[in-house]
């Protein structure tokens, strides 16, 4: 395990072109304080778990001092926001500090936070604490539920004022993932008709995270493999998102990862309530985002990518043959998430009318999301009740569950083997918004203990485990006044 200075880094994405990004110092924090490390995300990058309390490090993540062997610098973007064209984004508030050589793969890591960049636009470059929290507990949930996603490291605070509806205090959450590159830092290359910068990132990307794509041959060949390989994880993704009922909040090109990660932990939600169009955002008024909506919007922001990178690939009908695999790789992914979820085996496609009717049951009753699914695996195991309580109309929960009664019938494996299965799919702990806003109440009081006690449960949200009742369950009435929007 070594310290920071041991660290092997590799920084290559600092050498891409400089029109790529601009270097830079991050302002740090005033008196910052460690809230929290994350040994888990530590230990992928090969750091020694001693090191996390350890002033060096706090120095790092409040962005004060360098990383060692790094190369810190603020990357250029552009991108489509709530479907209309955003121009030139970038790196408002993010320092990316280096590129860490970890034991199983490389890590970049990205201060969120940490001051003014020339990408801030009418930002502060600042972010407060309570995003913060949500953003770093997300990532590790999203993790631990098994769902591709950027991870997090450090949650650095301090008593700076950051002005928001009120005067919050800032904090610096720091990101990791393999690469940062988004759907619009391919767009901000198209926007300008600059092919050959679109090139090289696009190369960049191949080389590094996509490197089969170059067995289909070299240029045009490669780039509609990239495509074809982004819309497939993209597509995963979404079946993913949709089987736990997440909503990102905000889907616009700059937050789609190019590697399929959930990116951007913003106003997002873990539904409660089960609504088809349920919208988490409170700035999202036309429900652009909805959960219901987010697959087909995800095809939207591809059809950018997509309009894009045939700059390079030249060839329209071939990109529109790509996209058009997005809806079935959608489709199979989401029923085979479904059909584990319901215990009934492979899908097939007389189950879509049992599937439809339970959510339409579930989105009229406001039944819970994650214990409408949990609680299946009882019903399997012969206790229907704990899933006929979340139902004002058992009735018509009575006669859903009797339908599919009869279709597990038909599935294979015995009961009790049945229910276990289905308990390894149907998560019992979330991040519902109650929780997290439990978490910031908390650290607001500088106690990290909240934050602890999550990222334990949700580490292995499939297992029940002992003292956590209170994670498990429906949101207290205060919840149904939380609003989360694009204030952050
Ligand atoms: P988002 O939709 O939250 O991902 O943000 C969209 C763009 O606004 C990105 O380019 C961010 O870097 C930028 N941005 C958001 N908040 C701030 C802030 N407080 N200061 C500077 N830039 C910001
Ligand atoms: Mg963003
Ligand atoms: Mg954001």
């Amino acid at each position: 395990a070594a310290s920071l200075d041991q660290l092997s880094l590799n920084n290559s994405f600092a050498a891409l072109p400089p029109d790529f990004y601009t270097r830079l110092k991050p302002r740090g924090l005033n008196a910052p304080r460690l809230l929290h490390a994350n040994a888990d995300a530590a230990a992928l990058l090969g750091l020694d778990p001693q090191v996390l309390g350890s002033e060096a490090f706090l120095r790092v993540f409040a962005g004060l001092d360098p990383l060692p062997g790094g190369d810190t610098l603020a990357a250029v973007y552009s991108g489509h926001q709530f479907g209309v064209w955003a121009g030139q984004l970038g790196d408002g508030r993010a320092h990316l500090l280096g590129e860490v050589q970890g034991p199983e793969g490389n890590w970049e890591l990205q201060l969120k936070g940490a001051g003014l960049t020339p990408y801030s636009r009418m930002g502060d470059g600042r972010a407060v604490l309570r995003s913060s929290v949500r953003e770093y507990l997300a990532g590790e949930a999203m993790h631990g539920l098994g769902i591709p996603t950027t991870r997090a490291l450090a949650l650095v605070v301090s008593d700076d004022p950051v002005v928001r509806e009120t005067v919050e205090t800032a904090a610096i959450v720091t990101r990791m993932a393999p690469t940062f590159v988004r759907f619009g830092s391919f767009e901000h290359w198209a926007s300008r008709r600059q092919p050959e910068q679109l090139r090289q990132l696009a190369d960049y990307v191949i080389d590094h995270f996509y490197p089969a794509c170059r067995a289909q041959g070299e240029g045009a060949a490669a780039y509609l493999a990239l495509l074809r390989e982004v819309i497939g994880r993209t597509a995963r993704l979404m079946a993913q998102w949709q089987n736990v009922g997440f909503c990102h909040g905000v889907m616009n090109t700059d937050n789609m990862s190019i590697l399929g990660l959930t990116l951007d932990y913003g106003p997002y939600g873990f539904m409660d309530a089960f609504r088809l169009d349920h919208i988490c955002n409170h700035s999202d008024s036309e429900g652009r985002y909805a959960w219901n909506r987010q697959p087909s919007v995800a095809l939207w922001n591809l059809y950018r990518l997509g309009g894009a990178l045939n700059l390079l690939i030249d060839d329209v009908e071939a990109v529109k043959a790509a996209l058009a695999a997005f809806e079935p790789q959608f489709t199979t992914a989401f029923h085979d998430g479904m059909a584990a979820k319901l215990g009934i085996g492979p899908w097939r496609p007389e189950d879509e009318s049992l599937l439809d009717d339970l959510l339409k049951l579930m989105h009229e009753q406001r039944a819970d999301f994650t214990l409408a699914f949990r609680r299946l695996g009882d019903a399997a195991r012969g206790q229907p009740q704990p899933f006929l309580d979340l139902y004002m109309d058992r009735e018509s929960a009575a006669a859903w569950l009797q339908r599919w009664s009869a279709r597990q019938a038909l599935a294979e494996g015995d009961r009790e083997a049945r229910a276990q299965a289905m308990d390894r799919v149907n998560p019992l702990y979330v991040l519902r918004n109650h929780l997290a806003e439990n978490a910031i109440r908390a650290a607001k009081q500088g106690d990290a203990s909240v934050i602890v006690e999550l990222l334990q449960i949700l580490k292995d949200p499939f297992t029940v485990q002992p003292g956590a009742e209170a994670y498990a369950g429906l949101p207290p009435d205060w919840a149904s006044d939380l609003e989360v929007s694009c204030s952050s």
